[in-house]
């Protein structure tokens, strides 16, 4: 897990992600990732980083049913096919940064 600090340098680096939770991502993700929660988990992150621990808690129970963000092949189906066109490929990178 990385420092406090680091978390809040690489948050602070990213962008929020203004996800409607509409999850019309996922049923086009082949591995099928759990998409809107983990950039729910980054959103909140970024609004406070003490709340790593618990974050990373959530996000395990998350990629236990579904599958890890280091699962995502960056094929950018699922950006294709959200209306907000997010960076979702960007976020799984960074979540699997942030919480693996
Ligand atoms: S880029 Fe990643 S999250 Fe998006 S559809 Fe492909 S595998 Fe799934
Ligand atoms: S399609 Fe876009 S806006 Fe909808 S849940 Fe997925 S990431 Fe969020």
């Amino acid at each position: 897990m990385k420092s406090t600090a680091q978390l809040k340098a690489l948050m602070e680096a990213n962008p929020a992600y203004p996800c409607t939770g509409c999850r019309s991502c996922e049923s086009h993700c082949s591995q099928k990732l759990p998409i809107p929660d983990y950039v729910a988990l980054l959103n909140e992150l970024k609004e406070d980083v003490e709340k790593a621990e618990e974050l990373k808690g959530r996000y395990l129970q998350y990629a236990a049913g579904r599958g890890r963000a280091t699962d995502c092949m960056f094929c950018h189906s699922c950006e294709n096919n959200c209306p907000e066109q997010l960076g979702i490929s960007d976020a799984m990178f960074l979540a699997a940064k942030v919480f693996e």
